[in-house]
């Protein structure tokens, strides 16, 4: 079998990529049914980089089973609070005890810089199981006091776990998706069936180990690889799941919302987004421009709440759009494992072209690329990072999510036409709002039609700031205390006393 030679990479990774990577069913880690294996890529070079088993319906049965018996047997819901909870704590250690390996492996296998993942992706998931680990003895019921008549009642509810769920993730935050998935889900007492994406299965076949290591019982959660047609529809479609939760695209999150009508599961989407930022004129552009840049170009726009739509005040559209330019001009692109690259390749040649088919759509619309414009000419899906103005709202570049970096930007003249140019869009899952009067700031905010409103901040995460879309964006939110709400039923229980 082919395997890539990576410099600069710790011994522990280029052993975990050059063996061919098997699932988590029931605490055993097994080959496909089918034997069948996929290959998943270096985005930097385009070489093979890891040999993974390739699960489909009848290995996502099997993991159905696995977790519907952890579940049913007590293994895991009867598993006391504190004991989860201590279980998930040492799961968010082994994580930060195994941070540059799980770094360079995410780096690796999606393309972002290691810095990022040193300093982001991995924090951010060992942080999701702590915050998650406090919370497993804090999911608490209420008592009801009740006026029905002719006795008296004592009524109160209990928080229940739902059953198995079922998760799905995408690609451009492999770990993190992984970790906000699995973390509120078993702190309730849920079991987990896990399908990471195809281009991404390497951290969450790490993290697998990882679970076991922790001492979390066979079975509590199952990690199965395989493409989303298969694996992933079968999860979605299957009887015997209780919940779907799922993160990516619009299109196939509609998709999960058919396949979850056979058994009515109930399901969470997290889905794409085409956010507004917006630079007012009295805003403080040190701050604002560099956040604004960051906002479309972290993670190389592989981002779902991407700051892809840029609104300037007209009096300082011209030196706002110069000094993101500037900043895009300064990127070291090249393979995230080299530490001197702050900017890697995207994910796939598939994400690459479709990059780049939108930058071809944006030229032949009339759109004007101030930097950046077309793909790197050099191996790897590298992409320029690009700012394109001269756009008009009815452009696909405007209307439709890029998922790269590239940023649209738009002058404005005042509050309430820039809330609706804001507004004009499917999606409504994060915005920006950049400005010195606070209550400007604030009647802005009230406005945008999105989950999450960053007011001179952009892409500022918290395990415990609730995140999700208003329109297509999705149903339901992630992180923060609501994340329990999805994962839990409620009871009532009514006593004539
Ligand atoms: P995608 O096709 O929607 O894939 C996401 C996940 O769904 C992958 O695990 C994929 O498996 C699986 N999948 C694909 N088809 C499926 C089906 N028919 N049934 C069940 N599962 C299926 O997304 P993508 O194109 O890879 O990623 C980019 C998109 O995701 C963007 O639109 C972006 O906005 C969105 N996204 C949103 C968020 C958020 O938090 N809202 C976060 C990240 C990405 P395979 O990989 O094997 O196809
Ligand atoms: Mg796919």
């Amino acid at each position: 079998m082919a395997t890539t030679v990576i410099p600069q990479i710790q011994t522990s990774v280029s052993e975990f990529v050059a063996k061919p990577r098997k699932m988590l069913i029931g605490g055993k880690w097994v080959d496909a049914v089918s034997g069948k294996t996929f290959e998943t890529y270096n985005p930097a070079t385009g070489e093979i980089l890891a040999h993974v088993a390739e699960g489909d319906k009848a290995d996502i049965d099997l993991a159905v089973k696995a977790a519907r018996k952890a579940f049913e047997s007590g293994a895991w819901p009867e598993t006391s609070p504190s004991e989860r909870g201590r279980l998930l704590w040492k799961l968010a250690e082994l994580i930060d005890q195994h941070q540059e390996e799980l770094a360079e492996l995410e780096t690796l296998d999606n393309g972002k810089p290691v810095f990022f993942s040193r300093i982001v992706d991995v924090p951010t998931a060992s942080d999701a199981f702590r915050y998650y680990a406090g919370w497993a003895t804090k999911v608490e019921g209420s008592t009801i006091p009740i006026s029905a008549p002719g006795a008296r009642y004592l009524a109160y509810t209990l928080r229940e776990p739902v059953g198995v769920a079922g998760q799905i993730i995408p690609w451009n935050f492999p770990l993190i998706m992984a970790s906000m998935k699995l973390g509120p889900a078993l702190a309730v007492g849920c079991t987990c069936v896990l399908k990471p994406a195809e281009q991404t299965p390497l951290t969450a076949l790490r993290l697998g180990e990882l679970i076991m290591e922790a001492g979390f019982p066979d079975g509590v959660v199952n990690i199965v690889p395989g493409f989303g047609e298969t694996a992933g529809a079968a999860l979605a479609a299957h009887p015997d799941v209780d919940k779907i939760a799922f993160t990516g695209s619009t299109e196939v999150g509609k998709l999960i919302l058919n396949a979850a009508s056979g058994n009515l599961k109930k399901v969470s989407l997290e889905l794409g987004g085409k956010s507004p930022n917006v630079i007012l004129q009295d805003a403080d552009l040190e701050s604002a421009i560099p956040g604004s840049a960051m906002a479309i170009f972290f993670n190389q726009g592989e981002i779902c709440c991407a700051g892809s739509r840029l609104f300037a005040h007209k009096s300082i559209f011209d030196k706002v759009v110069e000094g993101v330019a500037g900043f895009a001009k300064s990127f070291h692109v090249g393979p995230g494992i080299d530490p001197a690259n702050n900017m890697g390749p995207l994910v796939s040649q598939e994400q690459q072209e479709r990059v780049c088919g939108y930058l071809e759509s944006g030229a032949r619309d009339g759109a004007k690329a101030v930097v950046g414009g077309k793909k790197v000419d050099r191996a790897g899906y590298f992409v320029e990072p690009t700012v394109l103005v001269d756009v008009k709202p009815s452009m696909k570049v405007v209307r439709e999510e890029i998922f790269g970096p590239v940023v649209t930007a738009i002058p404005f003249g005042d509050l309430d036409e820039v809330a609706s140019f804001a507004n004009e869009s499917i999606y409504g899952l994060a915005s920006g709002v950049w400005t010195r009067d606070i209550s400007k700031a604030h009647r802005l905010g009230a406005k945008l039609k999105a989950g999450t409103v960053w007011i001179n901040c952009y892409n500022v995460f918290d395990s415990a700031l609730p995140f999700g879309g208003y329109k297509q964006s999705g149903w339901g939110r992630e992180w923060g205390k609501p994340a329990l709400d999805l994962y839990t039923e409620t009871k009532s229980l009514c006593a004539r006393i």
